[in-house]
């Protein structure tokens, strides 16, 4: 069964001029199937035993090529590996500092923030960032 959201973005792919291939198929439905916000190298892990003659870089390439669709988000912290988001609507993030899982949150977009960065520096704000870091469950019970 495919979920709502999988449905939307192959019907959006189709519209583009994007080939749907099974390894894209695949990666496409594993991404919106899981939450943790996997690396392209997770996906690879995932999907090797399918696709045997996949690589990392074939994977990083696919991400990429739905990233310029706009169907994910490419997350970047730091120096660590791209992490890819199937939800491309507005949300914030808590990031374990331990293992790096990364959990959605909703919360009122902060919108006054952006107006105030306007008026105050004379820009054209674009967007913001705001991460909240913490030990996740999992890694809490480790302690
Ligand atoms: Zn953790
Ligand atoms: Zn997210």
């Amino acid at each position: 069964m495919e979920n709502a959201e999988l449905k939307e973005a192959l019907q959006s792919l189709k519209s583009t001029k994007v080939r749907m291939t099974p390894q894209r198929h695949a990666i496409l439905e594993f991404l919106f199937d899981c939450e943790s916000h996997p690396t392209a190298d997770e996906i690879y892990k995932a999907l090797e035993d399918k696709f045997p003659n996949m690589s990392v870089a074939t994977v990083y390439n696919n991400l990429r090529v739905f990233k310029e669709a706009g169907l994910v988000r490419e997350l970047t912290y730091g120096d660590s590996s791209s992490r890819f988001d199937s939800n491309t609507s507005h949300h914030y993030h808590v990031i374990c500092d331990d293992c790096g899982k990364i959990v959605d949150f909703h919360y009122p977009g902060l919108n006054e923030v952006e107006a105030l960065a306007e008026h105050v520096a004379s820009f054209r704000v674009r967007s913001h960032r705001m991460e909240v870091y913490g030990t996740c469950p999992d890694c809490r019970q480790k302690h």
